[in-house]
């Protein structure tokens, strides 16, 4: 599924098979989640394949390390190199990146022993499907700021992220919507929320949430279109009372929701902000307003 016998991945410094590739099961990553990862998507443009935000990427899974104590002794220009390599190596134009950086055996509660990292990737279809979804409240909010780093893209992390997003499936809906701890709309378990009333548009401000790169872009794409944003403290009610909300991330891209806890938002997908959001996103990814104003 992600990878075959052909498949090649970057593994410290190397290009190897990823059926040759292997880990060490006393890993401190494997045992306690201590490791962190990013998502990155490549798109087939019209100037070739495109890694999109790759510095910002490496930047943040840098970052993360930095957060957590792990030593980072990689470069970020490199590592863009090395990703558009893999992609090269494996014929993949269009494709998902996952880069992890991993620690070493280490079974005590103390800073890795040894770190290393690998890049991977793989053609991944829209993470959350292209039609529009039915989300639930989640029984579980995001981890505590100060229990963690949120901020950082920890591999931990997603304990939590696979919990609200299965007990939302086996409801019988399609994601999650978490709150924080104090009860604030806080994101989905892989993306991060917005939602539209009056024309104007909401999101959660950081603090909480992991801040997305795809929220940076949606923020920079309101500036553009002159569209009114206010990021805050919002409730679950105001996203019940909302004319239209969206999801957003790296996997998912933009994805509108259509309904919470099947209550249906008011206004036609077509017709909200998140709609024109999205069809400027793909534009932005698919590098096609440079091919517009060339
Ligand atoms: N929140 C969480 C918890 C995530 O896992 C992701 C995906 N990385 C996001 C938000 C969206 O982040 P990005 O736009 O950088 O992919």
């Amino acid at each position: 599924m992600y990878f075959n016998d052909k498949t090649t991945i970057y593994l410290n410094g190397h290009f190897v098979k990823a059926t040759n590739a292997n880990t060490d099961l006393y890993s401190q990553t494997l045992h306690y989640g201590y490791g962190v990862f990013e998502g990155i998507r490549a798109y087939d443009t019209h100037n070739g394949t495109r890694v999109f935000k790759a510095k910002e990427h490496y930047e943040r899974l840098k970052n993360s390390c930095k957060l957590i104590n792990i030593p980072f002794d990689y470069d970020v220009d490199d590592l863009i190199e090395q990703t558009y390599k893999v992609l090269k190596l494996n014929n993949f134009k269009d494709a998902y990146v996952r880069p992890l950086v991993f620690c070493g055996p280490n079974m005590s509660l103390t800073k890795p022993n040894s770190v290393s990292i690998m890049i991977c990737a793989w053609e991944w279809a829209a993470y959350l499907g292209d039609n529009l979804l039915n989300v639930t409240i989640s029984s579980f909010s995001r981890p505590h700021p100060k229990s963690t780093k949120i901020e950082a893209k920890v591999c931990g992390h997603y304990v939590n992220s696979i919990l609200a997003a299965s007990e939302a499936k086996e409801k019988g809906f399609d994601e999650a919507i978490l709150l924080d701890t104090d009860g604030f709309l806080a994101e989905g378990p892989g993306s991060n929320l917005f939602f539209e009333k009056n024309g104007k548009l909401f999101t959660p401000k950081t603090g909480n949430i992991l801040p997305g790169i795809t929220r940076a872009t949606v923020i920079d794409l309101c500036k553009n279109l002159e569209i009114e944003l206010v990021e805050g403290e919002f409730l679950p009610e105001d996203l019940a009372n909302a004319d239209g909300a969206f999801l957003c991330g790296t996997a998912a891209e933009i994805i509108g929701l259509q309904s919470l806890e099947n209550k249906k938002f008011t206004r036609e997908w077509n017709a909200t902000l998140g709609k024109k959001l999205q069809t400027a996103y793909k534009n932005l990814v698919l590098e096609k307003q440079l091919q517009e104003t060339n």
